[in-house]
């Protein structure tokens, strides 16, 4: 079956059409600057010429029907017509603590999504436009939702809780839900598969290190804790977002700076992070990681500070465990970040783990980056999330 997998923001989609029986993609694009002037989507066939076109998309609809022909025109297109994609398969960042997992888009679905948008104010309504965009312009074609927060359902009231008062949770739902989680799937289940050991009988962690960046303690199959929160803000230092904190910094700074609560969130979700903490040099790795090299003081601690907080993270999932077996690193930075991994397992010795610096330096390979002799191994594992996307989407829709 051939899946069209699509991940909707609020200004921008991303798609790829994938064959499932292959598990290859066989198209894939971007369509950004959606309702903004100077539109434009970039398709790539497999194997052939990428192509960028300027045009207009005033709205989701339009970016969607752009996808769909880009799909099927004559000459680069992938399919013949629409009924070849026997389903669509959506990214919804947030399920609250009714979707513990994938499920078929029908209207009931559709209101549960649009009650979770308080809890994602910023990401569900948007993945709800691409859903109904492709309902209007694919109305027979099944459609699948799989959430960022569902792999973290299974965490035990004790992960998810705050030390608030127990009434927000009962009114408000105020609770850890964890996001990324479709990527801590899909990278904890590889781990396993590659090592070739039963995924439950393993204790694994999983640093999803991007733009946004979380960790993950999966015990026996199960996520047991993470460290985003009720939003994607907590935990980690990010690009830009500032991870854990005092929260009484708030009250303090916006006293300090004349802020208001929304321009004081604003800091923390897109001026913090590895952004502030290196005086604005740079949220992108890249640039923090040759700044290092150079001895420059803004990048050097930018990234110490960064890799201090993935470890603590790790110790802290190893006590949740009991032990661990598997480190996992992933996602832009995890995976290209040789740098990032060695300082980090620095501070893992006592987990007696020594990283083979030659195979530290590979990229874009499913491997252990530990020498043979170490107690706990770590491993690179480029992560996939449209492909996990697809698959769910075959096994609820055949
Ligand atoms: P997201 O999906 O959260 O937007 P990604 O997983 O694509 O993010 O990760 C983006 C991050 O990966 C950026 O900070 C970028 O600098 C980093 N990155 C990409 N390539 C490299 C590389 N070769 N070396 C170090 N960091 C990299």
């Amino acid at each position: 079956m051939k899946v069209l997998v699509i991940n909707c923001g609020s200004s921008s989609l991303k798609f790829q059409l994938i064959d499932s029986e292959s598990e290859q993609c066989i198209a894939k694009g971007l369509c950004e600057r959606i309702g903004i002037d100077g539109s434009m989507i970039t398709y790539s066939p497999a194997g052939g010429e990428k192509e960028k076109t300027v045009t207009p998309m005033p709205d989701h609809t339009e970016a969607i029907r752009l996808v769909l022909n880009a799909l099927t025109n004559e000459k680069t297109g992938v399919v013949k017509n629409l009924e070849e994609i026997g389903a669509v398969g959506h990214r919804v960042v947030h399920g609250g603590e009714k979707f513990a997992e994938s499920v078929i888009i029908d209207d009931d679905v559709i209101k549960e999504i649009e009650a979770c948008s308080d809890l994602a104010p910023l990401h569900n309504p948007a993945n709800l436009i691409g859903i109904n965009a492709c309902k209007k312009l694919m109305p027979n074609t099944p459609m699948v939702a799989v959430f960022d927060t569902a792999f973290h359902q299974t965490m035990p009231e004790k992960a998810y809780l705050y030390g608030l008062p127990y009434e927000y949770y009962e009114k408000y739902r105020v609770r850890r839900y964890g996001f990324h989680g479709t990527s801590h799937s899909y990278v904890s289940k590889r781990a396993a598969q590659v090592l070739g050991v039963p995924y439950e009988s393993l204790k694994i962690i999983v640093c999803h290190l991007g733009n946004g960046a979380s960790v993950s303690a999966v015990k026996n199959g199960k996520c047991v804790d993470t460290s985003m929160g009720l939003t994607p803000l907590e935990g980690l230092i990010m690009g830009t977002r500032s991870g854990d904190m005092d929260p009484a910094i708030m009250e303090y700074i916006a006293k300090k700076e004349n802020l208001n609560m929304d321009q004081l969130i604003n800091v923390l979700n897109k001026k913090s992070g590895v952004l502030g903490l290196s005086g604005n040099l740079s949220s992108d790795f890249r640039d923090i990681e040759s700044g290092y090299f150079e001895g420059n003081p803004d990048a050097i601690r930018a990234m110490t500070t960064y890799c201090y907080h993935v470890a603590k993270y790790i110790g802290a999932y190893t006590a949740a465990m009991n032990g661990v077996d598997v480190i996992c690193f992933t996602a832009g930075v995890g995976e290209n970040g040789p740098l990032v991994r060695s300082l980090v397992c620095d501070y893992l010795g006592y987990l007696g783990i020594t990283l083979d610096e030659e195979l530290n330096n590979k990229r874009g390979e499913d491997i252990v980056i530990t020498t043979p002799d170490s107690r706990t191994k770590v491993m690179t594992i480029p992560t996939n999330e449209e492909l996990a996307i697809a698959r769910e989407t075959v096994a609820l829709v055949k």
